[in-house]
């Protein structure tokens, strides 16, 4: 999805170079569009980060040819916020500079038609679920579906696991995967630093997604967009390794509306390490490790030949976390 975009701007040289070296420092990483937001999700991160400034675009373009006289990298954007849409003029204009872009948005607002660009849309559950997280009425739910069921743009669904929502991944995969939308990224939520165990899963909890995720991809396939390899990553023997030395600062970058480097990720310096759910980490240890890279890639290819072959196995039993 990120590197076969039309009209993109990677070159095969691009692929031998990360193939030979692994991914640049700041290859990877994201941008505070805006610090507006027109929802208020109970899982929000950025909201706690409290910002009340942004600088302007023109401030936003002197700031990339800087970084391009610096020598930045520029290959892949996530344009985050906030709600990014409410700003598009940013994009239209910074996403020139980046090889590759994906915008995050609550899809409230009509996705703009940037076939060069992939779009995250965040649904965290079935209309009733998604109400409950973000405050949205069943008219704003069916809008948000209309806005992402786009068959000329490249979009997926992001739905962050939380203890309100695990339990309709399954009614959430069987009506999504009606749509034009390509698939649905399950992360999990991560606290800050000091929070209870209101929305996040425990360990035991999380495992147990987790292998539903990949029993259900016997039926859904590659619409459950994250692969095994990186499930398995997520899983409780491996995550704590891998979350204590998270790879992501080695490869990425973090700016707030601002413009300031946010560190060590977007999350900001509240987020607690120990109990991350986001795909960055297990995403950054591929893109920093060529001997898990190559694999990943080769699986990724061969599924997508297998996945009209899969999608009518038989369908596992729904989720109950805590069934005897
Ligand atoms: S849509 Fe995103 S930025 Fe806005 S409140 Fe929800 S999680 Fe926060
Ligand atoms: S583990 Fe990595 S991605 Fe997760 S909050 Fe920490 S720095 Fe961010």
């Amino acid at each position: 999805m990120i590197m076969d975009k039309p009209g993109n701007k990677w070159s095969v040289l691009d692929f031998i170079r990360i193939g030979y070296e692994g991914m640049p420092a700041a290859s990877l990483g994201g941008i505070d569009v805006t610090y507006k937001c027109n929802l208020r999700c109970r899982h929000c991160y950025f909201l706690k980060q409290n910002y009340h400034e942004e600088l302007s675009i023109e401030e936003w373009i002197a700031k990339f040819e800087r970084m391009k006289n610096e020598g930045f990298p520029f290959m892949i954007c996530g344009w985050i916020g906030g709600e990014p849409l409410l700003r598009k003029e940013l994009i239209e204009e910074g996403r020139k500079y980046f090889k590759s872009n994906v915008v995050f948005t609550n899809g409230t607002i009509e996705l703009p038609y940037w076939p060069d660009v992939a779009f995250s849309v965040s649904v965290h559950g079935t209309a009733k679920y998604h109400s409950q997280i973000t405050g949205v009425d069943a008219a704003t739910y069916q809008k948000i579906k209309r806005n992402a069921d786009r068959d000329d743009l490249d979009v997926v669904i992001a739905f962050c696991v939380t203890r309100l929502n695990y339990m309709c991944i399954d009614d959430m995969l069987e009506e999504w995967s009606k749509t034009a939308v390509k698939g649905i990224v399950f992360e999990f939520y991560t606290p800050m630093k000091g929070e209870n165990n209101e929305l996040w899963l425990n360990w035991e909890e999380r495992d147990k997604v987790i292998d539903h995720l990949m029993s259900l991809r016997k039926e859904y396939g590659d619409f459950i967009w994250i692969s095994d390899r990186i499930y398995r990553l997520m899983k409780s023997d491996k995550a704590r390794q891998i979350t204590e030395n998270c790879p992501f600062p080695q490869i990425g970058f973090s700016f707030d509306p601002m413009g300031n480097p946010k560190t060590p990720c977007q999350l900001g310096p509240l987020a607690d390490c120990s109990r991350c759910g986001c795909i960055l980490p297990y995403f950054s240890m591929l893109l920093t490790h060529r001997r898990l890279l190559i694999p990943e890639f080769a699986v990724s290819v061969t599924k997508r030949a297998l996945h009209t072959v899969t999608q009518h196995m038989h369908r596992p039993r729904p989720l109950h976390l805590h069934e005897a």
